[in-house]
């Protein structure tokens, strides 16, 4: 039987896997390795920040979902991928090495998050982008009594990649952070939550940016919207502002600029995963994302498949484009396998929804303008919260299959 080998539980991975198994059966053993036992539902992280959700609420437990769709699943911590030799090397739960080969594999070990960029995070950082940061941040927002919060993300390590966009020519599109929805999302959120708890009129609000302003990734018209909402809630808005340094009362950036912040939560740097630095070198672009075509399959070794965050071709970073890239990776290895299935077109735009539970609204954005499209909605209603709550429980009761995404889900 084909060995599939699939790195990363999460939107691309589990994605990768499900459809694999969908697709193909009795002819392919898919196991799949990740460094923690569950998959988190991020999307879902901001709102155990505010108290909405707790983090176990929104937990897959990968060992036994997987097993109850035929696929294996090993808890590890990828080390090395050996393009060459077909193998991956892992670290088990006791510190151990194992290898592991493979006929096929998926890369969808996203990207990581670099809080060492960030002098005095571990001191003064906040952040929602994992469950422990979701949850700690919670603990801190409830003791908050007033103050200066700043919102804001950190800068993407792309590497040398050149402004490009306009799909399917030039696709890869240079950004100057890797996922602002969440910070979009946490400047509603958070007020939200602070004028319920009666103290947003003791607190004042900075929103930064590394970009030229928020949400380069998409639409002018859209962002100008939001910096209105902005400036008529009294927000101060930063941009340019490369984040470096965390302080008691202040965040700085690359060139020592300042900004108050009693809270600062963050969208970390975004960089590549630490397994790049081990394995095959011509996988990767300089920036250490997978290089690949538009089935997602390496241009250098093509029996290897990157979705999601880890291959370069998603900008921005996003759970909409892990899922589209894990399902058009595994049409095509079921071609290749002899399963005639129809491979979808890659489609690389803006879908989101930035959700603000504790008022009951969310906006709805979808939006193409990076890679030269003319769609550019943003669109704030009820019915987009209701859809962001009604696509959480259902990752959570498929246990993280988007099979039926484009129809039950929004994003
Ligand atoms: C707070 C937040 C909210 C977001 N909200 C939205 C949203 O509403 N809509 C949207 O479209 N996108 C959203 N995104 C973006 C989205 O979450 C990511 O684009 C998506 O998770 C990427 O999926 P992935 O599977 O490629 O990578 P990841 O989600 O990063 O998953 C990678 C998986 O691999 C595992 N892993 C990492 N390294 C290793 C290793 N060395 N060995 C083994 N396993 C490893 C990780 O534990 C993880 O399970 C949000 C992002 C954040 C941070």
């Amino acid at each position: 039987m084909t060995k599939l080998l699939v790195l990363g539980g999460r939107f691309a991975g589990l994605t990768a896997a499900y459809t694999a198994k969908r697709l193909l059966g009795d002819k392919v053993d898919v196991t799949l390795v990740n460094k923690t036992p569950y998959a988190a539902f991020r999307p879902g992280m901001p709102h155990v920040s505010i108290g909405v959700f707790k983090a176990e609420d929104l937990e897959v437990d990968l060992g036994t979902a997987l097993p109850k769709k035929g696929i294996s699943f090993i808890q590890g911590t990828v080390d090395k991928v050996d393009a060459k030799a077909k193998k991956v090397d892992y670290l088990d739960t006791s510190g151990a090495k194992q290898t592991l080969d493979y006929d096929y594999l998926v890369i969808a070990f996203g990207a990581k998050l670099g809080v060492e960029h960030l002098k005095g995070w571990d001191k003064y950082g906040n952040s929602v982008c994992e469950p422990e940061f979701a949850t700690a941040l919670h603990k801190k927002l409830e003791n908050f009594k007033g103050g200066n919060i700043a919102i804001g993300s950190g800068v993407f390590y792309q590497g040398s990649l050149k402004q490009k966009g306009n799909y399917p020519d030039n696709w890869s599109a240079k950004a100057e952070s890797a996922c602002e929805g969440p910070v979009f999302e946490l400047s509603i959120m958070i007020p939200a939550y602070l004028k319920k708890k009666g103290v947003m009129d003791k607190t004042h609000i900075t929103i930064f940016s590394p970009g030229e302003e928020i949400l380069t990734d998409i639409g002018k018209g859209s962002r100008g919207v939001v910096k209105n909402l902005y400036a008529s809630q009294g927000f101060d808005m930063a941009w340019n502002f490369k984040l470096s340094e965390f302080r008691e009362h202040e965040i700085v950036d690359e060139t020592g600029k300042t900004i108050k912040a009693d809270l600062a939560i963050v969208l970390p740097p975004y960089e590549c995963n630490d397994a790049v630095k081990n394995s095959t070198p011509d996988l990767f672009d300089d920036g250490g994302f997978v290089l690949t075509d538009d089935h997602m399959k390496s241009i250098k070794y093509d029996n290897i498949y990157a979705c999601g965050d880890a291959n370069q071709i998603t900008v921005p970073k996003l759970g909409f484009l892990a899922v589209q890239t894990a399902k058009i990776a595994m049409e095509d290895l079921a071609n290749r396998l002899g399963v005639k299935t129809e491979i979808d077109t890659y489609n690389p735009e803006v879908v989101c929804i930035a959700d603000n539970p504790l008022e009951n609204m969310a906006i709805g954005v979808e939006d193409n303008t990076l890679y030269g499209g003319d769609k550019q909605v943003a669109d704030p209603s009820s019915i987009n919260h209701v859809k962001k709550e009604l696509f959480t429980k259902y990752f959570m009761w498929t246990d993280g299959d988007m099979a039926l995404e484009k129809y039950l889900g929004s994003w």
